[in-house]
């Protein structure tokens, strides 16, 4: 039993060496590549546009109702933003969460916003992340490893996704 014990935890660390051996940054791809820029993305996830800003539902959320609030423009990084165009994102978020209290029943919610490879960032195109949690979602380490694994998470159904969309609209409207 207990060598047993023993050979679980060395394959449980060789398995985590060899995963941060090989966990590197890749390149960001370039604009042509943009996800946030094609119009089929925006065209089944958007739930909000003015003149600068866009919000649009994670097709891939690590909670109900994670949804990325983006500058229309193509932008890669946070401080290459505009003044109005930064002070906008602020404003559309607060809407967000304000919607999102009524739609996905949020209490609290996380923010995060990557600028880089280095950090994790995917998609070459600024984007904060806004995640709601119920009041009744307590554990933190769910909240982590449901982000960690955002990308593995099962994809929201277009027939879903219009619904959401639909009703979210109607609420960041209001
Ligand atoms: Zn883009």
């Amino acid at each position: 039993m207990h060598l047993k014990k023993i050979s679980f935890s060395l394959f449980i660390g060789l398995l985590l060496f060899l995963f941060l051996k090989w966990d590197k940054a890749l390149p960001l791809p370039d604009k042509s590549s943009c996800a946030f820029c094609k119009q089929s993305v925006l065209d089944s996830q958007k739930f909000y546009e003015d003149d600068l800003v866009i919000a649009l539902f994670n097709y891939k959320p690590a909670l109900k109702g994670h949804s990325l609030i983006i500058p229309k423009r193509h932008v890669e990084s946070f401080d290459e933003l505009t003044n109005d165009e930064a002070l906008r994102i602020t404003q559309i978020i607060k809407k967000v969460h304000k919607a999102s209290r009524t739609l996905f029943n949020a209490k609290s919610y996380l923010l995060y916003q990557k600028n880089g490879s280095e950090v994790g960032q995917t998609v070459p195109h600024v984007h904060v992340h806004y995640v709601p949690r119920k009041e009744s979602e307590r554990s933190l380490s769910s909240l982590l490893f449901k982000i960690a694994t955002m990308s593995f998470q099962k994809q929201i159904s277009s027939s879903q996704m219009k619904e959401l969309t639909q009703k979210m609209e109607s609420l960041v409207n209001d």
